[in-house]
């Protein structure tokens, strides 16, 4: 049987009359606005942005090699997380999966949504047993939930067993690419078309460097894309952001240079910590950071914190015993963290 997301969509969504912006209802050119209530006063910031960006969607189509009508932009990804549990859970009843550990806001907007949040544990080397994610799953499991580079702990899954999943599976998945510019694993990206239940997240917080501009990407099919577009809000990706992104995604170039560097700068860091003693393991990472298991992460941690060091201490989330995530940072930034760590094994 076709895959068809609106069977999977909750009812009330299904009926949902979307609300009809005034610039959605004229999006042409002409040479008298009297439409919005906008001011004339304080151009251009005076009028509202375009509501489904599609100047910007231009230009992530061209970077991504994805038709726009499969692209989605949010304030973040986090808007687009909570999008699916709005979209697809119909709260008391549906459940999600997620792997665990994984990235909190996952569990949040389920709370939020009061969707009950199942987790499937990762293995002790963070290996995923895609068997144990499927029997978690039952007639009420509208997605599944795949960090893939995964946070915290840094490694990336096969993308054969990723897509062998999605077609096995009679739900949504979201995989989590925030991490795939840093990964030597390839994107999902280039088999959406054939994927029709999978929807890939990217964001330009990580190796974009644009974590303060909040945007984040949702890539789908068609059909899941225009379903986003009728419950999110008229103007979610405001002016600043859409101008701003416009003229970043001109210097992919630059981006790349960023990435490489930073890459370069995890092979500094891995090296240079596992010298240390206090260093018991570096688990290897296709990420901008790495999960470091120590002897005492709460001290070690709050000796970091003495030196105006911030790392993530994960040490009571659960398979993260002992350790702590670190952020590749710039090489002067990362010196200081070595040494620091350094003087503390004294
Ligand atoms: C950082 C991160 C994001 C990015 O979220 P934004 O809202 O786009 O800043 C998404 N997913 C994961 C797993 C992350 O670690």
């Amino acid at each position: 049987m076709k895959f068809n997301p609106n069977n999977l969509v909750r009812d009330n969504i299904v009926r949902l009359e979307p609300y009809s912006s005034a610039r959605s209802e004229f999006s042409g050119t002409a040479g008298v606005w009297l439409d919005a209530n906008e001011s004339p006063f304080n151009d251009p910031y005076n009028r509202y942005p375009d509501p489904l960006q599609k100047e910007l969607k231009a230009q992530i189509s061209k970077i991504k090699g994805v038709d726009a009508s499969s692209i989605f932009l949010g304030n973040g990804s986090d808007e687009c997380i909570d999008l699916v549990y709005r979209v697809f859970c119909t709260p008391g009843t549906d459940n999600v999966v997620s792997i665990a550990p994984s990235y909190g806001m996952y569990e949040v907007c389920a709370d939020i949504n009061d969707v009950q949040f199942r987790k499937v544990m990762l293995n002790d080397n963070f290996s995923l047993d895609f068997s144990k994610l499927a029997a978690a799953c039952n007639a009420h499991t509208k997605a599944v939930w795949i960090c893939s580079p995964n946070n915290p702990t840094g490694n990336a899954f096969a993308t054969a067993s990723l897509l062998d999943f999605c077609r096995n599976f009679n739900g949504i998945v979201v995989i989590d690419e925030a991490y795939i510019d840093f990964s030597s694993k390839g994107t999902t990206l280039a088999h959406l078309a054939q994927t029709p239940n999978l929807i890939v997240l990217q964001t330009f917080s990580k190796a974009w460097g644009s974590a303060g501009v909040r945007l984040g990407m949702a890539f789908a099919s068609p059909e899941i894309i225009s379903i986003f577009n009728k419950v999110k809000y008229p103007y979610n990706v405001n002016l600043l952001t859409q101008r701003y992104a416009l003229n970043l995604v001109t210097k992919a170039s630059e981006i790349k240079q960023w990435v490489s560097t930073i890459l370069a700068e995890r092979d500094y860091m891995v090296n240079a910590l596992g010298k240390i003693a206090v260093v018991q393991r570096i688990y290897p990472s296709d990420a901008n950071f790495i999960l470091v298991k120590v002897d005492d992460a709460d001290v070690l941690y709050d000796y970091l914190k003495s030196c105006g060091i911030i790392v993530r201490n994960r040490n009571r989330v659960e398979k993260c015993l002992c350790c702590l995530r670190i952020t590749i940072g710039n090489h002067d930034e990362n010196v200081q963290l070595v040494n620091a760590i350094n003087d503390y094994a004294k």
